[in-house]
């Protein structure tokens, strides 16, 4: 984990409110899992706490980390007046990401990648991933957006896409859940299945229905506000199933974000 200042390379809002952000940061880019996040510090004395941003592609060799966010508050709304040369601090990579291996076993058939809204842009560099270690296995990932899709097309190369979108400007007209429910993926209760998601509640809730009724393994990206964003403040506590059956609050931030979905109790 590292705790640096890093150079802003390029901004650019892919669609209203939602920004890319290109760093140099070689050292989080070599070390970055997919999964994993970083915490993005605000040039402002008076917003100490920093905002916690996932990873959604990290170049090693060129040392490129890149991030999407929506503007939604104080924070995001300066990063996004941010110019390329801005300087920024930034802390990670942190968490746990997702466990890619569990992908390769030989009885898993296929991977299936959710996401929703802000949850999408993790799943382009596990997508990436996941292709390169297991070329032969089919991925099929579901994005679900509110309107126009923003960044899709990155996703083409690594699996099959769809897309679902609330007013119907692209792909399925619905939500995401709606849109897997339509192509009717988990038809066959005896293929092994690993799905990894990230996104809204009510999404993550309606996978952890399937996953009951099918051979199916989940995987869960959470998100929950955060202090410090590695353990020290008990800031972001998440209700999980333990493995004697009890139920914990447990710090998403260390522990996760990324937590198999039968271990996670939504409110
Ligand atoms: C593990 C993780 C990964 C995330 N990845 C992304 C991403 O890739 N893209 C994206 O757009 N957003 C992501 N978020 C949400 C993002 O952190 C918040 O939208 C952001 O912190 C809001 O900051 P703000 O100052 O604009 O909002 P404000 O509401 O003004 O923030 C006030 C404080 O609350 C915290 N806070 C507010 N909303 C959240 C939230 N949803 N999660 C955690 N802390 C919050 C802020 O960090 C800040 O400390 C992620 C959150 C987590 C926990």
């Amino acid at each position: 984990m590292f705790y640096d200042e890093v150079k802003i390379l390029e901004q650019k809002e892919l669609a209203p409110g939602i920004w890319q952000m290109e760093l140099e940061a070689p050292e989080v880019a070599r070390q970055a899992k997919p999964g994993q996040f970083v915490n993005l510090y605000v040039n402002d004395p008076s917003m100490l706490l920093p905002r916690p941003i996932s990873i959604c592609e990290a170049d090693p060799e060129k040392g490129i980390l890149t991030l999407i966010y929506a503007v939604v508050g104080k924070g995001t709304e300066v990063f996004a007046t941010y110019e390329a040369g801005t300087m920024l601090r930034l802390m990670g990579p942190l968490g746990n990401g997702f466990p890619l291996e569990r992908g390769g076993e030989e009885d898993v058939r296929e991977l299936f990648l959710v996401g929703g809204g802000l949850g999408i842009p993790p799943m382009l560099f596990l997508a990436r991933k996941l292709h390169e270690k297991y070329p032969e296995k089919p991925i099929r990932i579901f994005n679900g957006f509110r309107s126009t899709p923003w960044i899709e097309e990155a996703f083409y190369p690594y699996g099959e896409v769809f897309s679902a979108s609330d007013d119907g400007a692209s792909g399925f007209m619905g939500n995401v859940i709606d849109a897997m429910e339509y192509k009717r993926i988990f038809t066959d209760e005896k293929i092994k299945a690993v799905l990894y998601a990230c996104g809204p509640i009510p999404m993550m809730k309606a996978i952890q229905n399937w996953q009951t009724a099918y051979n199916m393994e989940s995987w869960f990206s959470l998100e929950e506000r955060m202090g410090c964003g590695f353990g020290a403040c008990a800031g972001c506590p998440a209700n999980l199933r333990m493995p004697d059956g009890s139920i914990m609050k447990k710090g998403v931030c260390k522990l996760g974000p990324v937590f198999p979905g039968e271990d996670v109790i939504f409110q």
